[in-house]
């Protein structure tokens, strides 16, 4: 008997796909705010955003948990699925939400930030992602980092870290060491997507810029891309493809993830200096203030 359910569980391993793919927790994505879960303590939030040619895209960001703290990456763009997300967070997860880092300037990064700010949970962004936003974003990031950082959440760390020009200037990276898991954000493609929104990209160091994080994190077990389905290496193997040889001229593509013609925000937030680092920094070294 003993042999034989050894055998049905090595059988099962077997069977067992290298890495799971992510369990729907609530919602669907066309919807407003869809939550999977990857393992425990670890989610990606999905929520729409509606094109100006009227088709609707999925946007993905991480949720990291330990401890009873979270940080987040990349908010909603809308604020309705922003509060579904911030609600699932602090009354059913019941996580004090340490940082909301926005991977990049666009606003499926920030185009949240003012329920995050509202409910008192700080955000943190590379400088260069202030520094394209500031013009036209309603609400900038507070804390600013050069490039990189890694945050502690509860015992564990997240790392951002900046791999260089890609998807736009200022796109970073976030990688969990504990669970090999890495967020990719809109420089990261999910598998036979297009190049998406080139308007501010970089396609002559985009694939050089995947190598990096290639390089970094040569032991990944899941990459999520910032629009479609999550996977492995082969993300980033499709991503450096796609952009290899490029040509500097730039070719839009049908698709237009990002789309900025949705920043129908008032200008008038954009000049608010960046407020000083406070006692609840998350990790108040290597963090400068504006
Ligand atoms: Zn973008
Ligand atoms: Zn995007």
């Amino acid at each position: 008997m003993f042999r034989l359910s050894l055998i049905l569980l090595l059988a099962g391993l077997l069977v067992q796909p290298a890495c799971k793919s992510p369990q729907l927790v609530m919602g669907k994505w066309q919807d407003g705010l869809e939550i999977r879960k990857v393992s425990p303590g670890l989610f990606i939030h999905t929520s729409p955003i509606n094109l100006s040619n009227g088709q609707v895209y999925p946007c993905n960001g991480m949720i990291f948990m330990d401890q009873g703290e979270a940080v987040v990456f990349d908010t909603p763009v809308y604020q309705k699925d922003t509060e579904a997300l911030l609600q699932w967070l602090l009354e059913e997860q019941k996580v004090k939400v340490k940082a909301i880092i926005p991977t990049h300037f666009h606003e499926d990064c920030l185009g949240g930030l003012p329920v995050f700010h509202k409910a008192g949970i700080r955000s943190y962004a590379n400088r260069a992602t202030y520094e394209l936003a500031k013009d036209q974003a309603e609400e900038l990031p507070q804390e600013l980092f050069e490039g990189s950082h890694t945050f502690q959440v509860g015992r564990k760390t997240v790392e951002c870290w900046y791999p260089g020009e890609a998807h736009t200037k200022d796109n970073i990276v976030a990688w969990v060491p504990s669970r090999k898991v890495l967020f990719g954000g809109c420089m990261l493609k999910a598998l036979g997507v297009g190049k998406g929104n080139l308007a501010d990209a970089n396609v002559e160091t985009w694939s050089a810029s995947m190598e990096a994080v290639k390089k970094r994190y040569p032991n990944l077990k899941l990459a999520i891309p910032g629009h479609g389905e999550s996977g492995g290496m082969e993300l980033l193997d499709f991503t450096i493809k796609m952009f290899n040889n490029q040509i500097s001229a730039i070719h839009q593509d049908t698709e237009h993830f990002c789309n900025h013609k949705f920043y129908g925000f008032s200008r008038s937030f954009a000049k608010l200096p960046v407020r000083p680092i406070g006692q609840d920094s998350v990790a108040g070294k290597g963090l400068v203030s504006q």
